[in-house]
Formats: structure tokens, C-alpha cells, sequence
């Protein structure tokens, strides 16, 4: 008898999380499970609380960074059925946490709807975008979100609408440990004209942005009013290496992780660069990126 016996749920254990990460790194998962359902996934969380096994919501694991010892306890990822379903509703769109954002985006071309496009280039699911308030230059997701559905540690699911939502740079105040699903508020327009502007945000991100490399996107967040990439260039960081991570040099805010590369190596690197900077500039760098 094992702790998910029974359940609708894809399960494994020590699952690489390397597998499941844009860094392509990281130790083994004790527990992964994929639930099909939000009913399984309530059961699910009713057996974690049960068994005292702390719990993890994965994305698509754009924003993540895993140790190599990998994570002690359940790495719950809502990849399944229910969670991948999206539908249009005269201007509302309803996606569910699982759904990829490069697709929401392009449906939303293909229907002529405008508002997310701005996302375009940003690689998560509709879950981690949200929880992140993912975006930058072109625009964030939380500008168009009409309500979202989240579920709470004990298994209890709320509706969160607009006017009690308050999203900032990359956060906001949803606490809940699961968004499960949200809403967007689009605008009617033109098909031609909203994939004219994905293409020239994909051309702006390829230009600005190390793509062929595995990364986890921007590693700090911007201190206020300063570019964390500026800051790491001047402090002279840019090509910096440890074993196999290195610093951009396209994009000072991006580590890099070659062949070969660690957990330990990208974390060392991370406080190299931290040290580097407090040191030039009496800036104390905030992580973008999650750690497990
Ligand atoms: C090449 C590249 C470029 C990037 N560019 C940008 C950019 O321009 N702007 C930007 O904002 N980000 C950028 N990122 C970072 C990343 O795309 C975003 O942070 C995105 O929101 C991560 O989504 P995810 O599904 O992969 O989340 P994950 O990385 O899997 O998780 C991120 C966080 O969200 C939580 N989470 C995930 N799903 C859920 C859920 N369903 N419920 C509750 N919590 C959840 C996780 O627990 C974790 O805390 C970039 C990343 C890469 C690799």
C-alpha cells in the first residue's frame, strides 16, 4: 500500500526533476503525481496533509531552479484532463492551470482576441504565469485577468474576482497554494494584426535573449528603478563561470547551464554574483527564480 494507492492520478517516484525543468537540472522528486481532476486533486492533498508530506505545485518548471538532491515530499504537477482544458465565451476566455501560455496565446490569434499577446515569448503554464504575474515590457497577465480559482492546503476551492485581486512586479496576493484555473477579460480585434504583433515581440525576445541555452529566464528581480542585468554587467559578472553555468553574455540577468552543468554550480553562481554586486554597488539582489 503506497500513499496515492487508488488514485485517478499519474504517480512516481524519484522522478529527475531535471525532467521537468528548463534548466534541465535537478535531483529526484520522492513523490510526483499528475491528478487528473480537480476531485483528485482534493485527494490528493487530502493524503500529503494526512501523511504529513510537504507539497510542491510545479508548472512547467520555467521559473525553477532544483537542487541536486532533488525534493523531500510530493511534486504535485496539474497536467492532467481537467487542467488543460481552455474555452472561449464571447470575450472571456477560461483556461486551466495546466494549459501551455505559447497556446493560450496563439488560440487567442486564431479567434481574434486581443489582451495576451504580450506573453508572448514567455514560456509556463496558465498556473505559474499567473502565481508570478508573468510578463515585462509588453505587458503582464495580470492586466487582463477577470477571476481565478484557487484551492487552499485543505482542499477548498475559491473563486477570486478582479476587484479583490492586486498584482505587482512578478507577484501578487494570491496566497492559495493552487491556482487551479482564471479567467481573462480579451478584446475583439483583428486576427492579422494581433499575430503582427506576436511576431515582432518574438523577434524583439529572440534578439534580447540567450534562447538556445537552457535558463530559467531572468535569475533577479529588478531592484526598483534599476536593471538587475545592468547592474551584474557593470559589476562585471557578465561570462562569469562555475563549472558548468555561466553568466549570459547577451543578457547579464540570465545563468546559463551548459553539459555537465549542477545545481551546485548555478547556486554558487547565483551567490557570486550576488556578493559581486552588494560589494560594486551596496545592492542587495532579490532571487527571481524559485529554489527547491
Ligand atoms: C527563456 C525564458 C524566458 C523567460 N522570460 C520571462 C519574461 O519575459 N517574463 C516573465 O515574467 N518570466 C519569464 N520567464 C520565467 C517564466 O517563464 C515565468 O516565471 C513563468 O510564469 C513560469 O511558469 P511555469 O508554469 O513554468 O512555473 P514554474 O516554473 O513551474 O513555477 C514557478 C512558481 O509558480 C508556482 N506554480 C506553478 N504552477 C502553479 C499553480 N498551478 N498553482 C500555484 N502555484 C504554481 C510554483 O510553485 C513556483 O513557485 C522566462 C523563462 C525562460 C526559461
Amino acid at each position: 500500500m503506497t500513499l496515492f494507492d487508488g488514485l485517478n492520478a499519474t504517480v512516481k517516484t524519484d522522478e529527475p526533476m531535471a525532467k521537468h525543468t528548463w534548466f534541465r537540472l535537478g535531483g529526484p522528486a520522492e513523490y510526483f503525481v499528475i491528478p487528473e481532476t480537480r476531485t483528485d486533486l482534493v485527494e490528493v492533498v487530502k493524503r500529503c496533509n494526512e501523511n504529513d508530506m510537504p507539497m510542491y505545485v510545479l508548472g512547467s518548471g520555467a521559473n525553477l531552479l532544483v537542487a541536486d538532491s532533488g525534493v523531500k515530499g510530493v511534486v504535485i504537477h496539474l497536467g492532467g484532463k481537467e487542467f488543460k482544458e481552455m474555452t472561449f465565451q464571447d470575450d472571456t476566455l477560461t483556461a486551466g492551470a495546466g494549459v501551455d501560455m505559447g497556446k493560450l496565446v496563439l488560440q487567442c490569434v486564431r479567434q481574434g482576441y486581443s489582451g495576451l499577446q504580450g506573453l508572448t515569448g514567455i514560456p509556463g503554464t496558465v498556473g505559474g504565469c499567473v502565481r508570478m504575474n508573468a510578463g515585462g515590457a509588453f505587458g503582464d497577465i495580470g492586466s487582463v485577468i477577470e477571476s481565478v480559482t484557487v484551492m487552499n492546503r485543505n482542499g477548498e476551492i475559491f473563486e477570486r474576482l478582479r476587484e479583490d485581486l492586486a498584482f505587482a512586479y512578478r507577484s501578487s496576493n494570491i496566497s492559495s497554494k493552487f491556482i487551479i484555473g482564471a479567467s481573462f477579460l480579451l478584446i475583439e480585434d483583428d486576427p492579422h494584426r494581433i499575430l503582427k504583433e506576436v511576431k515582432q515581440i518574438w523577434i524583439y525576445k529572440k534578439n534580447s535573449q540567450p534562447l538556445s541555452h537552457r535558463n530559467a529566464g531572468c535569475v533577479f528581480r529588478n531592484p526598483r528603478g534599476m536593471s538587475a542585468g545592468a547592474l551584474i554587467d557593470k559589476a562585471g559578472m557578465k561570462g562569469k563561470r562555475v563549472g558548468g553555468a555561466h553568466v549570459s553574455d547577451k543578457h547579464a540577468n540570465f545563468i546559463l547551464a551548459d553539459k555537465g552543468a549542477t545545481g551546485f554550480d548555478v547556486l554558487k553562481l547565483i551567490d557570486m554574483i550576488r556578493d559581486a554586486v552588494a560589494k560594486e554597488f551596496g545592492v542587495n539582489l532579490e532571487k527571481e527564480i524559485e529554489v527547491w
